[in-house]
């Protein structure tokens, strides 16, 4: 039995840039909540067509084949539906269409809980630079979630379409230099990595990405008495 206090959400949509952000960055606690009987979706902007350091490689064949393994990796962990909006992998800007698109997402699954990429870290934990697209997609993100969603005058003709007004409870934000919240994913590290191994265009040997990330979810999880944990920025929305 996990350890933490993590509450039980109805529904929770996570936004991601690209196929396989979502394994990395929370698959532990999706795994967990679709466990519990929560209903979890995916909206993914890109269909991650530039994810190759294949220069002759063909970017719609790629986006296919990405596709593919980002539905595979939701049913490994019975995710009820995954979404993409087909915006250019490597090219995703903070625009006003973006946020549209995305409140009308939220405003049709209405879920308590968004989960997405912390829009305000460039560089993570000082060791890489946080991907353009990751930082576009977290900040609309936010955007669309307050006030967009919220507020009724907001892209209204989505209340003529037959959608409401939404108010989203609490973001989990992962890739954070700020974690706030550690859930223990001890019982569901192996499901996690069992979807992160879907996306197989992404490794050349998957022994390694594996070895790096048990050791770095056992090692997030010492810190709070878990065999492993996933780290997120959790924001609690006034009311
Ligand atoms: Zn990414």
């Amino acid at each position: 039995m996990p350890n933490d206090r993590l509450p039980t959400p109805l529904r929770v949509l996570v936004v991601a840039a690209h196929p396989d952000d979502i394994e990395f960055g929370a698959a532990g606690t999706v795994a967990r909540w679709v466990g519990e009987g929560t209903r979890v979706r995916y909206l993914l902007i890109t269909r991650g067509d530039k994810g190759s350091d294949d220069a002759t490689a063909d970017a719609g064949q790629l986006a296919i084949v990405r596709e593919r393994e980002q539905r595979s990796a939701a049913a490994e962990l019975g995710v009820e539906g995954v979404d993409f909006l087909d915006e250019p992998d490597g090219q995703v800007e903070p625009s006003l269409r973006l946020r549209e698109r995305i409140t009308f997402a939220i405003r049709r699954f209405q879920p308590e809980v968004v989960m997405t990429h912390d829009p305000t870290v460039l560089f993570v934990n000082n060791e890489w630079v946080n991907h353009p697209d990751h930082r576009a997609v977290g900040m609309v993100t936010v955007d669309a979630v307050f006030p967009t969603a919220r507020d009724p005058l907001n892209f209204h003709e989505h209340l003529d379409a037959g959608l409401q007004p939404w108010k989203v409870a609490e973001l989990f934000l992962w890739s954070t230099n700020e974690a706030n919240e550690l859930v223990d994913i001890g019982d569901t590290l192996d499901r996690k990595i069992a979807a992160l191994r879907c996306h197989e265009s992404q490794f050349r040997t998957f022994a390694d990405t594996e070895r790096w990330l048990r050791q770095t979810s056992e090692e997030l999880g010492e810190r709070a008495g878990y065999r492993a944990a996933e780290g997120f920025r959790r924001v609690m929305l006034a009311r």
